[in-house]
């Protein structure tokens, strides 16, 4: 088949060196869809509603809490006043002081009712600071959570991307090694046979399609160095050496 004598062996690296890549390839992809990053951010999202919604909840009975404090005082300044002007002695008119005087009992009354009001709102907000503080708590776990997911991921991108790197330089130099008519069979083979083009042959067995090669068959394979062709499955069949593991055990790593 091959017109230069060259090490069969090649071929077979070539086939695992391949494999790897497209393995580790898959791996990359699985790791960048990342279905546990996606949940995480996904939960990180309800913690922050969540928050969101706690925070804006306190805030606004806060506000009201002070709306009340605010005509409190307001209505203190005014029973002040209205106190300050029946002290004077110069109001005579007796229907004007009555005026004050119902004036400020109205007002005090008001502000007793607000301030209850108010006070019912402060035990409320006690309750609904609880409720952001533990909210805060859970979405602080799930910011960590993602960035934990997102540290982690990163650091596995860029050791499989070097593992790729190094796969990729060993590639070109074994396909230094395999002569060009072999080469563009090895790639005709691959592209009609799912991506695998080399098989190796162990006690007459392919590797690839796992049958055992016929008897009249497995007599012409006399030669190690030589190549042959699968007669079950079609693929470049190399017949099986011991470095065959070793390229194997080093493409594991
Ligand atoms: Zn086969």
């Amino acid at each position: 088949m091959a017109e230069i004598k060259f090490d069969p062996t090649d071929l077979v690296e070539l086939q695992l060196i391949e494999n790897a890549i497209t393995a580790r390839h898959s791996e990359i992809k699985e790791l960048e869809i990342n279905k546990p990053l996606v949940e995480a951010e996904r939960e990180l999202g309800g913690a922050k509603e969540n928050f969101d919604k706690a925070s804006s909840e306190y805030r606004e009975t806060d506000g009201n809490r002070k709306k009340l404090e605010d005509q409190v005082e307001l209505q203190n300044e005014k029973i002040s006043s209205n106190e300050e002007k029946l002290f004077s002695g110069t109001i005579t008119s007796s229907k004007e002081l009555e005026n004050y005087q119902e004036e400020n009992e109205i007002l005090k009354e008001s502000n007793s009712k607000y301030e209850d009001e108010a006070l019912e709102l402060m035990e409320l907000l006690e309750g609904m600071d609880k409720k952001v503080q533990e909210a805060k708590i859970l979405m602080g776990g799930k910011e960590s959570e993602v960035i934990r997911i997102k540290n982690e991921m990163n650091e596995k991108l860029e050791v499989l991307n070097n593992i790729v790197e190094g796969l990729n330089k060993r590639r070109e130099e074994v396909l230094l090694r395999i002569p060009e008519d072999l080469k563009k069979k090895y790639n005709e083979v691959k592209s009609r046979k799912g991506g695998i083009a080399v098989s190796v042959l162990k006690n007459f067995f392919c590797s690839v399609c796992n049958m055992e090669i016929p008897s009249s068959e497995a007599e012409k394979i006399e030669d190690p160095d030589e190549i042959y062709k699968c007669p079950l499955c079609g693929r470049i069949s190399i017949v099986y050496r011991k470095e065959i593991d070793k390229i194997e055990k080093e493409l594991e790593s």
